[in-house]
């Protein structure tokens, strides 16, 4: 009986590793998984002949999934064993005092508590102090050789702060995506029309396993290192002053690691960073307990694939199981039918969910999410919830396959597909639902960033018909706002005010939030940037739109045909009545006879001093203008770390190649 348990559970676990450490996509919650693997050590220790070498107890989930090389780690990279509760926690501080009573250690060791980034590791190779590889931990055997994208990661230092450095030092850390980092990330997918990303784990992970280094470059991923493996010409007697020594020579260490002794302070230490979990501005799914002394650490050895002298005290699951009650509908600005799952309120890692996103027709029929399935959801800090998938072992039969509606739920009109990305929309250019996340999108921070007025007033300022369009909020009065629920003289005052501010906002960030299809806010700077002004870009034909950087036909044509339409040149209008900036701002027009004037200069690769936007702005405030592709006619490529194939194309085209010291001369910096 309990050999058959042992096969389905081990069958079981290898098809969750992997999807979730291979193709960077879980099919269950960290839970579900998590009490199959407890099951099955369980009943390995019960009768070890049971223990199969193929067992997920024995070895780590990863492998090597084909596109990078495999590279043998110079030490094994260890999985953690877990505490999820205290009284797991004291039990292994009692199994810890035993070994270390019987191998002649006297007193409490002290420990060192750390958060549990949920990310994934890596291993940092330096050779006399420079980085010479970055390898995935893999199986923790052997790894991923991603050591082209890892150098696109800033927080990773590419040599060591020292001028006597080891011979080799193994730095081992997490890599991840700050949770800011991560929802800019989907807004600028979302206003691109791109798919959200679901998490920034599996985010982090599918950055990193990029073939393109460039594509790495440009996602946020952030580093912490919180161990050393293997060294040479180095020597360290304990786990705090490894990590001083890393934190003295430039590497990330998080600051809320802590030393102490007494298994009543590490417990005090692991709540307190569970009470900080939500502020943090990154996913963490535990603290880590950590042995301080290595010689102890040697002492105490693992036990399969976790190390005795650490233990992962794990915090509720940000990934729980609910029903799908239902599948409802929103109608965006852009017409698009998104569908979102209303679900039995489930807490998820402390904060109750009661809706979730589900993204389109073919992606909930591909993961076969049915209405009334019990469902995995997820949440990831401050980001929107999402559901997983179905858990199918719970179907009774009677679950509904999901249809879109033919006709749109707010307007009625007929609702048509676009095969492109699979979402159906509302052509209703007069939807009602449109109209609204139309103006929601207005007072958006990144539009008109207008701090008074939240999503909710909108919503009642359109029913009661104060506000029908963007440019009605500006005609709104003290004495509209003061009948409705929650103002008073002063708060009606303040939205007032911060209403009448919002126009002086940047001609860019008006334009953005005019929610022209397609234009997301750095298409809309680009062209405000290239016309100037709105009374300009309503002459200028697809053609004329078509030539500004960055901008293709399809763009082009959406803009002009907005530009077009008498409805909405009649908003302009009423902006422009109202005093909302539409032209440029003296400081911010182009300089016509700068030191770089007629010069086109491509950045490629990762520069030391400079962001993107940063370099981009330098080389414009000289009146030089940037582009993505070299040609025959750019005048300058500058190259930065891990640069890609832009490079070749420059020495192909006789285009001079500069490097970051190079760049700066040309600024005259
Ligand atoms: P783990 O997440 O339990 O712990 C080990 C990892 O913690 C290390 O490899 C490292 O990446 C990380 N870590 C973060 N901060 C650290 C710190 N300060 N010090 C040391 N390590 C730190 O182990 P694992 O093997 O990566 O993953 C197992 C967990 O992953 C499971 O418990 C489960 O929750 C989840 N999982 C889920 C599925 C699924 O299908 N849902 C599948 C496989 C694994």
């Amino acid at each position: 009986m309990s050999a058959k348990r042992v096969d389905e559970l081990t069958t079981q676990l290898r098809a969750w590793d992997r999807a979730y450490y291979l193709q960077d996509a879980p099919v269950v919650d960290d839970a579900t998984y998590d009490a199959a693997l407890r099951e099955l050590r369980e009943l390995e220790t019960a009768d070890p002949s049971l223990v199969r070498p193929d067992s997920p107890t024995q070895r780590i989930g990863g492998g090597v999934s084909g596109g990078f090389s495999e590279v043998r780690h110079l030490l094994p990279m260890l999985s953690l064993a877990n505490a999820r509760d205290d009284d797991e926690l004291l039990a292994w501080d009692q199994r810890l005092q035993k070994l270390l009573d019987a191998a002649g250690h006297e007193g409490e060791p002290a420990f060192v508590v750390e958060p549990k980034i949920d990310g994934l590791a890596l291993s940092l190779v330096y050779r006399d102090g420079l980085l010479e590889r970055a390898v995935t931990r893999g199986d923790g055997e052997a790894g991923e050789d991603v050591t082209a994208n890892v150098r696109t990661i800033r927080a990773v230092p590419l040599s060591i702060d020292d001028p006597n450095p080891p011979a080799l030092i193994e730095v081992r850390g997490e890599c991840y995506i700050p949770l800011e980092a991560f929802k800019r990330l989907n807004e600028e997918r979302l206003d691109a029309g791109l798919p959200v990303y679901m998490n920034p784990r599996n985010t982090a992970a599918g950055s990193l396993r990029q073939l393109d280094p460039a594509i790495t470059a440009e996602r946020p991923l952030a580093f912490w290192s919180y161990a050393i493996g293997a060294l040479e010409g180095i020597e360290f007697h304990s786990h705090h002053e490894a990590l001083q020594w890393l934190a003295a020579r430039g590497f990330p260490v998080n600051p809320r690691i802590k030393t102490m002794t007494g298994i009543e302070a590490v417990r005090e230490a692991c709540h307190a960073i569970e009470h900080e979990r939500e502020a943090l501005g990154y996913d963490i799914d535990g603290a880590v307990v950590k042995v301080d002394s290595l010689a102890l650490q040697a002492t105490l050895g693992a036990v399969g694939r976790d190390p005795r002298w650490a233990i992962a005290f794990k915090f509720p699951p940000t990934t729980r199981t609910t029903k799908l009650l239902g599948i409802e509908i929103n109608v965006g600005r852009t017409g698009a039918l998104n569908p979102f799952a209303e679900l039995e309120p489930v807490e998820v890692g402390g904060v109750v969910v009661r809706h979730a996103t589900l993204h389109n027709e073919e992606d909930i029929n591909r993961k076969d999410i049915r209405v009334g399935d019990t469902v995995i959801v997820q949440r990831a800090g401050d980001v929107i919830p999402q559901v997983i998938g179905p858990v199918l072992e719970d179907r009774t039969g009677n679950e509904q396959v999901f249809k879109m509606p033919a006709d749109c739920p707010a307007c009625g009109e007929p609702v048509v597909k676009n095969e492109e990305d699979a979402k159906h929309f509302c052509v209703n250019p007069r939807c009602p639902s449109r109209d609204v996340e139309g103006i929601k999108h207005f007072i958006s921070r990144s539009a008109m960033d207008i701090d008074g007025v939240g999503e909710k007033l909108v919503d009642r300022l359109y029913e009661l018909e104060l506000v029908r369009r963007s440019s009605d909020l500006y005609a709104l009065t003290v004495d509209d706002l003061l009948p409705l629920e929650g103002f008073q003289e002063t708060s009606a005052n303040n939205t007032v005010a911060a209403i009448a501010a919002s126009k002086a906002r940047p001609f860019g960030n008006v334009l953005f939030g005019l929610g022209i299809p397609h234009v997301g806010l750095v298409t809309a700077q680009a062209i405000a940037r290239a016309f100037g002004s709105m009374e300009r870009l309503l002459e200028a034909g697809a053609e004329e739109i078509a030539e500004v950087e960055g901008v293709g036909p399809i763009i082009a044509e959406a803009v002009a045909g907005w530009c077009a339409d008498p409805e909405r040149q009649a908003e302009v209008a009423a902006l422009q009545a109202a005093g909302v900036t539409l032209e440029l701002a003296a400081d911010e027009l182009p300089v016509e006879d700068g030191p770089l004037s007629g010069k086109t200069i491509v950045v490629t690769g990762t520069l030391e001093g400079f962001s993107r936007d940063e370099a981009k702005d330098a080389i414009e405030r000289l009146g030089g203008k940037t582009t993505d592709s070299v040609s025959k006619k750019t005048s300058y490529v500058v190259v930065g770390a891990s640069p890609g194939s832009k490079v070749a194309k420059a020495e192909k085209a006789g285009v001079p190649i500069l490097d970051e010291a190079g760049f700066r001369d040309l600024l005259g910096l």
